[in-house]
């Protein structure tokens, strides 16, 4: 979509520093991390609300949690633990209205909200 800066991103007209990318799914850091890692994972197809995500684009969400687990591995996240979130609609915060999952680690994440 032209004026997504996710869709920027999955293209390569904006940098951004890649930690991941498979055949659906591509991940790159927050430019403003909230933890010592913060990586954002998105779906290449743009897609938002969670709603407008029909059963096709469903099975994408595994894609989502498998690159979630590379790259927690890769960060040396995987034991301390870490946190995967999205958000979706006014209410929950979202920004960028391209769907993404937040992988968030390397501290100790306070509650939710
Ligand atoms: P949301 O609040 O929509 O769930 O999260 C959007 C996230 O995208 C925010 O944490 C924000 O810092 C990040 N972000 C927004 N624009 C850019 C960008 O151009 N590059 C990168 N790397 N992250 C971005
Ligand atoms: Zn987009």
């Amino acid at each position: 979509m032209a004026d997504c800066v996710f869709c920027k991103i999955i293209d390569k007209t904006i940098p951004a520093d890649i930690v991941f990318e498979g055949d659906n799914v591509i991940a790159f850091r927050d430019i403003n991390p909230k933890a010592p890692v913060h990586v954002v994972i998105i779906p290449k197809k743009h897609i938002n609300p969670l709603e407008d995500m029909d059963e096709e684009d469903i099975v994408m969400i595994p894609e989502i949690y498998m690159a979630a687990r590379t790259i927690a591995a890769d960060e040396g996240i995987d034991v301390s633990g870490y946190r995967v979130l999205t958000n979706t609609g006014p209410d929950s915060g979202q920004e960028v209205e391209h769907m993404h999952w937040h992988l968030l680690g390397g501290r100790l994440l306070g509650d939710i909200g």
